[in-house]
């Protein structure tokens, strides 16, 4: 499983330990295995590295070396989407103030929150905006965003940095942490299968096509030969939470299906699939007909056996 956040974290304790990276990564596995997988290989990682007595607490790290869990993180990034300060009620009835920006370096990007109301007045005085470069010291990872608080420290970088990543960094997670608007991955089992379902959408703007007698219409295009498209509903099932999730058209192929018009083919391949561990990855939406979310599904990839085997007789 192609995993470049968690290669370069490998990469880097084993520079700093003067080991080879298959050695740090043997460890991690055999960590994992002691505690029957209850540890995610990144947060093993972390383990190691502490046994190993390296800390990253005074190292400046590239976006995507920076884990959940971590604590004092230091990194550099330029605001790439800078979102309106916003004020709550806390619980002793005063008023707080929350803000939050994207950061991205060469290698990711990332939430930031900030919490403390001097880090909040630099935005508000426009000191801190979008485009500009800023340095962040002791910062600590929840989930996969930096929260920064009073003892966080907030300030302008004179660093360059140029091709940054702006696409939404697509993370790992459990998912019982997902969230509405993450972009994730996750290994999971099929653990439910549903029929097809068919839909006509306009060839022009492949926007949904209407019915009408034996007529498709668009509602720009008029009367359209439309395209014939499906979508299948899962449920997947990682061991934390189940969770409904949708695959589109270009997507179901992935899963296996080779014929939604042949019935028996399908339902043979529907069988095949149930209980199959995949990885998925997708966006997670709001269905607002049910008002719960959902997995969207770009792609689903096989796990390596032979990579995984390989791990496994090594133990
Ligand atoms: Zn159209």
């Amino acid at each position: 499983m192609p995993d470049k956040n968690y290669q370069r974290i490998l990469g880097k304790i084993a520079r700093s330990a003067g080991l080879e990276e298959e050695e740090i990564e043997r460890r991690v596995e055999a960590k994992r295995a002691k505690l029957s997988g209850l540890i995610s290989k990144e947060g093993a990682a972390q383990v190691i590295a502490a046994e190993l007595g390296i800390s990253f607490d005074n190292e400046k790290l590239k976006i995507d070396e920076l884990l959940p869990g971590m604590r004092k993180v230091n990194t550099v990034g330029k605001i790439i989407n800078l979102f309106p300060v916003r004020t709550f009620t806390t619980k002793k009835g005063d008023e707080g103030k929350v803000a939050n920006f994207v950061i991205a370096d060469n290698t990711s990007n990332v939430k930031v929150v900030l919490w403390d109301t001097n880090h909040i007045e630099l935005i508000e005085k426009g000191k801190v905006k979008d485009g500009i470069v800023i340095e962040i010291s002791n910062g600590s990872m929840r989930d996969n965003e930096i929260h920064l608080g009073s003892f966080s420290e907030l300030k302008l970088s004179n660093e360059v940095l140029s091709g940054v990543v702006r696409e939404k960094a697509v993370r790992e997670k459990n998912i019982i942490d997902f969230r509405v608007g993450d972009s994730s991955s996750v290994r999971a089992f099929v653990v439910q299968t549903y029929e097809p379902k068919f839909f006509y959408v306009c060839p022009e703007c492949k926007k949904k096509a209407v019915q009408e007698g034996t007529d498709f219409v668009c509602a720009e295009h008029g009367k359209v030969a439309p395209e014939k498209r499906a979508l299948i509903n899962i449920v997947i099932d990682d061991g934390t939470e189940s969770m409904r999730s949708v695959l589109f058209h270009e997507a179901i192929p992935s899963l296996g299906f080779t014929d939604l018009e042949n019935t028996e083919k399908l339902l043979n391949q529907r069988e095949d699939l149930l209980g199959k561990e995949m990885v998925f990855v997708g966006n997670v939406r709001n269905n607002k007909f049910f008002n719960r979310p959902e997995f969207i599904v770009d792609d689903v990839k096989e796990i390596n056996l032979d990579e995984l085997l390989v791990v496994l007789e090594k133990k």
